[in-house]
This record gives structure tokens, C-alpha cells and sequence, in this order.
């Protein structure tokens, strides 16, 4: 009874009604948090929660808190999930509307309007006349949902049967194909130590620069306000600083470029920031699947999860050769081992089975020459001075001043050995790292910080009325 008249009793004062989609006062102005921010304060409160909320004799209302959290949290950055509750709350909706939407993803505008009726009206301020919010309204929320979502689906997958792959492959390379060419008793030590060197080195290698590709930001406009000797001071690079023999914080590598050209070029597909939409440095790209902005963006790598762009661009490429290597070496060597696995008269004294032998020499085969045409390209577009995108887009440029009777210059291509320098931040003669630093599966950062960029002598910026759009490159691929 009381609890009726107390419903009532708000009902009527605070103007609640479900059949006209009006929602009480206490509604619009309650404080609600979304599951990926349940979910970061679960995080930030550290290893330690997590394990107690886990053990038995918990409160069973804390376990299921969690398990809810894992399963039903869309994985977001807390960078992504702050600009989704600014962008939310600036569409007229209230704090709890904005926390039901993301909590519960509805696809269509109908599923959108079923699950949350009050939708359909934008949330009344004091003393303003309510505002009825049409599809387009709606779908444009929706949108913003999508936008958030992150990278594809399909990337984790990728970056799993990677990790498979590469795991089956070493396990039977080193049981089936590596005694066969260096551990067999007329081999010398020296023959058998440097095959253990060898093998151990480029498996690590290709392991190590796969692993920085996915692990380092490509690095979006927002997340670089540093400077590059900023980044260079960065505890990652530390080794590669004690071994370069600089003084953490010396502040290399010297930045001598010329001013970040950015033109008032801004992207239209990012979130706006404080109504206005993000700058975009020179060099930058929006990817449609991560759905950001990238700086010295190169393209989306769906065996990354991610894109290369200017902060794992060397890593990624490194990555490329490396394994390149690797493959030439199982398929060459691996000759014999794939001969035996057709002879079925003899035994087959290995664990892995004869498929594995087969399925690494072929694997190896197959994506190796694949994987040494991409890598070729990729040096050749850094000796360029190109990212892939900029190839295509020079390309277009080409063709129109040949029309206009002038010459095209790609203002980054310094000369191919320059280029090539720049691109591994070598050599220590002008500042930067050794030259034998390439050879090190080592963190080593990135020349510049993904904003300013060295240009040749008498440059002038393509104006924004000739420079291609991301919507025409895509029209383009
Ligand atoms: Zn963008
Ligand atoms: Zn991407």
C-alpha cells in the first residue's frame, strides 16, 4: 500500500506516464553507468578483486556481477567508451537512456523504439516543451553505437589461427626438420650450434616483430601530443637506448622536420570534439573498420586486429621479412622430411604426424611467396617514401599534372636510401639508432612522431581542393 501510493504519488507530481513515453524527473536525472564502465572499475581495481570475487563463499551477488561484465561487456577502450558517453549525452538523452542503448545494442530504429519507448523524445530540459525525436534521429544514434564498436570481428580469429599455425609449424619444424639437417652424429658443433643460433634467432625474430605489430599503437591523431624524442623516452625503448648508448631521456631522435602541414584538413567520419570535427594531420587516414583515424596510416590488417599504420609500421614490415625468411629456410631444408612422409614403408619415429611435416612445407611454400612479394612491395614503397595508401594516391596525382603538363613530386621521397632510413630510424651518425638495430628483434621507435614529417627542399602542400578523400580512395579500391 504504501509503496503504491508512493508510486503514485510520484506519478502524478513528477508527470511519469509509460502510454506517453514521459519519464519521471528522478529517471532524467539518475546516474547510470554502462557495462564496459562496470567493467573498467572491476579492471582498475586490480588482479587481486577479481581473484576474491571468483573464490567460493563470495557473495553470490558479486560473482554473477562479474561473470555478467565478462560476457556481456563489447570490449571497449576507455578512451572509445568516454567519447561514446560524450557523443550519447550530447544527443538530448538522458543519462540512463544513453547507458540502456549501449548496454543493450538494439540494430534497427523498431528494435530501438520496443526497448526504450522515451527514445522517440528528446529529454526535456526545465521549462522547455518536449521534442519528439523522428527515425532519422534515432538511426543517427544508432550509428554512433556502431561507430564505437572497435575493429572487426573477424580480426581475434585471424590473429588465433596465427598463433595456431605458427605454434604447429615451429613444434614440428624443430622435431621433424631440424635434426635432420643439424643434429645427426656426423654433424660437426659447429654446424649443430649454429643451426640451434640460427633458428632460434629468426623464430624469435618474427615472433617478436608480430607480436610489437599487434601490441603497438598505430597511433591515432588524439594520442599523439608527444613530441619524438618524447617518445623515444618511452620505458619500452629503454633496452634499446642502454644498448644504443644513450642516456634515457637524451632526447633523440632530434626532430628537424619541417612543421606538420595539416592544411585544416579535418575528418569527417570521426566523432566530433566539442561539435566540431577532429583534425587531421598530414599523412593521416580514417580506416572504415577500426573506424578512427590513424597517423601515416598504410592500411587495416585483419592478421593484426589491427591497422599499420605509423606506430607499428616498422614492426609490421620487419615482421614480414623475417617470416619471409623463416619460410625459405623450412622449404629448403624441409625437402628431405617431406620426401620421407610419402615413403610409408619406413616408420615414422616422430610425434607429430606425417600431415604436420606435409602441412608446414606446403604452408611454408604457399604464404612464403606470397609473403616475399609483399615484402618486396613494402620496402619498395619505403624506399618510395610511400605508404600504400599514398601509392595510389600519387598515382592519381601523376596522371593529372602529366594532363596539366607538369611534373608530380611526392614531397616525402628523400632519396631511396634516406627513405629507407627514416623509415628504421638509423643511422646513430645523424642522431638516431645504430645501424645494426634492424637486425634486433628490439623495440625501437618510430623517426618522428606521426605528425611532422622531413619533406623535399621546395615543397608545396597539395591544397585541399586537389587532395584525395578517404571517400574516393575508397571508391578507388
Ligand atoms: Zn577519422
Ligand atoms: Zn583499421
Amino acid at each position: 500500500m504504501t509503496s503504491l501510493a508512493h508510486r503514485r504519488r510520484i506519478g502524478v507530481e513528477e508527470g511519469e506516464d509509460v502510454a506517453q513515453l514521459k519519464l519521471g524527473k528522478e529517471f532524467e536525472k539518475a546516474s547510470c553507468l554502462m557495462i564496459n564502465e562496470v567493467k573498467m572499475l572491476i579492471d582498475n581495481q586490480g588482479e587481486d578483486a577479481k581473484r576474491v570475487s571468483r573464490e567460493p563463499g563470495q557473495l553470490n551477488v558479486t560473482k554473477k556481477m562479474w561473470e555478467y561484465v565478462e560476457r556481456f561487456s563489447p570490449g571497449l577502450e576507455p578512451s572509445d567508451i568516454a567519447r561514446l558517453r560524450s557523443a550519447l549525452l550530447r544527443e538530448s538523452l538522458a543519462d540512463f537512456e544513453a547507458c540502456s542503448l549501449a548496454n543493450l545494442r538494439p540494430k534497427t530504429v523498431e528494435e530501438a523504439k520496443a526497448i526504450l519507448p522515451s527514445i522517440q523524445r528528446e529529454a526535456v530540459r526545465d521549462g522547455e516543451p518536449p521534442v519528439q525525436r523522428d527515425d532519422d534521429g534515432i538511426q543517427a544514434i544508432l550509428d554512433l553505437l556502431e561507430d564505437a564498436r572497435g575493429p572487426g570481428r573477424a580480426g581475434p580469429l585471424f590473429v588465433a589461427l596465427a598463433a595456431i599455425l605458427i605454434s604447429i609449424c615451429a613444434f614440428t619444424f624443430f622435431e621433424v626438420v631440424f635434426p635432420r639437417i643439424f643434429w645427426q652424429p656426423e654433424h660437426s658443433a659447429l654446424r649443430s650450434s649454429f643451426g640451434i643460433f640460427w633458428c632460434c634467432y629468426i623464430v624469435y625474430a618474427f615472433c617478436f616483430h608480430y607480436w610489437m605489430a599487434i601490441k603497438s599503437p598505430p597511433g591515432q591523431p588524439s594520442d599523439f601530443h608527444l613530441s619524438a624524442p618524447d617518445i623515444a623516452r618511452h620505458p619500452r625503448y629503454k633496452l634499446i637506448n642502454a644498448l644504443a648508448g644513450l642516456p634515457r631521456g637524451s632526447g633523440r631522435p632530434k626532430s628537424e622536420d619541417t612543421p606538420a602541414s595539416m592544411n585544416g584538413r579535418t575528418c569527417k567520419k570521426c566523432p566530433r570534439v566539442d561539435g566540431k570535427e577532429p583534425a587531421k594531420p598530414e599523412r593521416t587516414h580514417h580506416c572504415s573498420i577500426c573506424r578512427k583515424c590513424f597517423l601515416k596510416y598504410d592500411h587495416h590488417c585483419p592478421w593484426l586486429n589491427s591497422c599499420v599504420a605509423h606506430g607499428n609500421e616498422r614492426y609490421f614490415v620487419l615482421f614480414m621479412v623475417y617470416l619471409s625468411i623463416a619460410c625459405i629456410c623450412v622449404v629448403s631444408w624441409g625437402l628431405p622430411s617431406l620426401l620421407a612422409t610419402l615413403d610409408h614403408s619406413k616408420r615414422w619415429p616422430y610425434r607429430s604426424p606425417r600431415v604436420a611435416t606435409v602441412l608446414l612445407w606446403v604452408l611454408c611454400a604457399a604464404i612464403g611467396a606470397a609473403l616475399i612479394v609483399m615484402s618486396l612491395w613494402q620496402l619498395w614503397l619505403v624506399m618510395r617514401g610511400e605508404t600504400s595508401v599514398e601509392a595510389s594516391d600519387n598515382e592519381w596525382y601523376h596522371q593529372r599534372a602529366k594532363e596539366t603538363g607538369t611534373i608530380y613530386y611526392n614531397v616525402y621521397d628523400l632519396g631511396r636510401v634516406h627513405n629507407l632510413q627514416e623509415f628504421f630510424n638509423v643511422p646513430s651518425s645523424q642522431g638516431r639508432y645504430p645501424y645494426w638495430t634492424v637486425l634486433l628483434p628490439i623495440a625501437v621507435p618510430p623517426a618522428t612522431d606521426g605528425r611532422n614529417f622531413k619533406k623535399r627542399a621546395g615543397w608545396r602542400d597539395i591544397t585541399v581542393d586537389e587532395e584525395l578523400t578517404d571517400e574516393e580512395l575508397s571508391d578507388h579500391a
